[in-house]
């Protein structure tokens, strides 16, 4: 299957599972957007050796997903650049781990903006361009936690809930324009962004960090497994393919079971 001549952005793509997205749509031959945050020389060098290894065009963009001018803009540039957006992936996303009356409230609009309206603003400004080319995917990356909860992450289920509906909602409108919209719901994946809440969590409930490993986010984990970047990313190639033209509005979990349960 090969992207060639396609143009992927892909967002939250300095980290974790969108920046094995964006590796993985450059590997097929798409050029790809990256973005997100990070030092400027990691960024860079990421960003170069995606072009050595894969022979294809990528450039960086630093819009802060809780900014719809800066969305906006993103997308702009890069039909500038590239002459389209051809696969937006909405994968940019953060977590905070509190009770919901001790829940701060600006960290909820931040989860909130981030991990829902950036989506709902990049959907906005791309779909014109791909209704115009008659060809289209948006990939949203959402999470088993779009489809149940867990306790003390209210912001992140209500903004993942949300997104499986706008993913739906898309799907319908641009059925009939070869525009697929669908999203992928990992379940736990060993990235910066599940690290980084193992602490929140060993406060929350008094645990030790191997406590949180194995009771509380391997526990609802039949498989007892991380998932991959590399096995999310890969769903989002195929999600790309022809072989996928007729899927469309789906929410598939890659969650070792979690959800079947
Ligand atoms: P990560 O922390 O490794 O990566 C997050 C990315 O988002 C980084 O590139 C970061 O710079 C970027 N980002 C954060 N705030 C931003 C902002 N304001 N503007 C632009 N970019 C911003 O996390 P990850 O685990 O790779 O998560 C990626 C997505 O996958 C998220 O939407 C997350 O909710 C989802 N997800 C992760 C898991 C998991 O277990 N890791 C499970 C299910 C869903």
């Amino acid at each position: 299957m090969s992207l060639q001549s396609k143009t992927a952005l892909v967002t939250g793509s300095t980290s974790g599972i969108g920046l094995a997205i964006a590796r993985a749509l450059a590997q097929h031959g798409a050029n790809v957007v990256i973005n997100g945050f990070g030092k400027p020389d990691a960024i860079e060098t990421e960003r170069a050796g995606i072009e050595s290894e894969f022979h294809v065009r990528a450039v960086y963009s630093g819009a802060d997903m809780t900014k719809p001018d800066e969305i906006a803009a993103m997308v702009a540039e890069a039909e500038k650049e590239f002459g389209a957006v051809d696969i937006l992936v909405n994968n940019a996303g953060i977590q905070y781990v509190s009770a919901i009356e001790e829940f701060p409230v600006e960290k909820w609009d931040q989860i909130i903006a981030i991990n829902l309206s950036s989506a709902f603003h990049a959907m906005r400004a791309a779909i014109p361009g791909m209704k115009k080319k008659g060809w289209g995917r948006i990939i949203n990356t959402a999470s088993a936690h779009s489809l149940v909860a867990s306790p003390y992450k209210s912001a992140y289920v209500a903004a993942k809930h949300g997104i499986a509906g706008l993913t739906k909602t898309a799907a319908l409108e641009l059925a009939t324009h070869k525009v697929t919209v669908n999203c992928i719901s990992p379940g736990y994946v060993w990235t910066p962004l599940v690290e980084a809440q193992i602490p929140d969590t060993m406060k929350a409930r008094g645990m030790t960090k191997e406590q949180v490993i194995e009771e509380v986010l391997l526990k609802a984990q039949p498989t007892k497994e991380f998932v991959t970047v590399d096995q999310v990313a890969a769903i989002a190639v195929f999600l790309c393919s022809e072989a996928a033209a007729q899927i469309t509005g789906i929410n598939l979990p890659v969650d070792g079971g979690w959800t079947a349960q």
